[in-house]
């Protein structure tokens, strides 16, 4: 877990993520308060760049991040921001390289609050409790954890300065299978526990099929399909969505990608013209190569495709 306060690290992510920050548009969709929200692409597909957008790491260069009525990106008080960014915490898909190896776990979890001047007796202990691990871990160091232990101390983290939206970047990904599935019902847990709201950005369809309210699929930085996960599985609209699902078995069981779909993922910087996913898809026609299809309401669904399945 990152503070989203430290500008070094606002840097380096913006530096490696520059280039495809131009490439995310035409994303537009809405959370509802204690839901959980998926993003869901191959690499590529922008979807942790949106997610550092709404933690405020990356500034989008057009457009903007509503909360509560009010536009993170371009609303000037600057104390009405912070006030929001501080309910808004992060999880990453690398439980190893977010945790600073010279600190104690206490001093991790605690380290939002303690630079916010908050109170942080107890605090440690509390949290590791409710993420399933043991106050007396509050003294230990990350390498004395394994990886999905590692994860449950981002999470205490993560929960540390009582947020309402928590953005999770991968967070099983890096986890053995058996110890995924651990992970994902503490986070279900914790979310009625506490209240949460989630944005869940995934590779894997399958991951977040249980977890999300809604579903947005995303490709080359633009949202193809947006759908519950009951309508995404059952009546994808999507030919991209389609093979999506019909790559899933393709995962390895420890939900990494063992081969991307068919076809290669174009240069999302100079994303073909027209519908970008015309090279990939099986149904494209002439119209696809030049006219970029608009996101059309499908019953509860949308889906941006000239051809989209319009059966319910
Ligand atoms: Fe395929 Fe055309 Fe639909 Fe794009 S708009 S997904 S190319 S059918
Ligand atoms: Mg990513």
């Amino acid at each position: 877990v990152f503070d989203v306060s430290k500008p070094w690290l606002n840097r380096v992510i913006e530096r490696r993520a520059k280039a495809y920050l131009t490439a995310v548009s035409d994303v537009d969709f809405d959370i509802a308060e204690r839901s959980t929200y998926a993003l869901v692409g191959e690499s590529g597909s922008g979807k942790s760049t949106i997610g550092r957008m709404l933690v405020g790491l990356l500034r989008p260069t057009a457009g903007n991040v509503e909360i509560d009525g009010v536009d993170l990106a371009n609303e000037t008080d600057a104390a009405k921001v912070d006030l929001i960014r501080s309910d808004i915490q992060m999880i990453f898909q690398d439980p190893y390289a977010s945790l600073n190896p010279r600190w104690r776990v206490r001093d991790i979890i605690v380290e939002p609050v303690a630079a916010r001047g908050g109170n942080t007796d107890g605090l440690a202990a509390r949290l590791l409790e409710q993420v399933g691990l043991s106050a007396l871990d509050a003294g230990k160091f990350p390498h004395e954890f394994s990886g999905g232990q590692r994860q449950r101390i981002c999470i205490a983290r993560a929960l540390a300065s009582e947020p309402r939206l928590i953005v999770c970047d991968e967070p099983t990904s890096a986890l053995d299978v058996s110890v995924q599935a651990q992970v994902l019902n503490l986070m279900s847990d914790l979310k009625d526990d506490f209240g949460l709201t989630y944005v869940f950005i995934s590779h894997d369809l399958t991951v977040v099929r249980h977890m999300a309210d809604r579903i947005g699929v995303l490709y080359l930085g633009r949202l193809v399909e947006e759908a519950s996960p009951r309508d995404l599985f059952e009546a994808p609209k999507h030919p991209y969505t389609q093979m999506l699902l019909e790559a899933a078995p393709r995962m390895d069981g420890f939900g990494r990608e063992v081969a991307p779909p068919e076809g290669e993922i174009p240069d999302p910087i100079n994303p073909p013209t027209g519908c970008a996913f015309h090279p990939r898809c099986p149904i494209a026609q002439d119209i696809c190569k030049h006219e970029r299809p608009e996101m059309k309401q499908h019953g509860n669904a949308r889906a941006a495709c000239h051809f989209a399945s319009l059966e319910p």
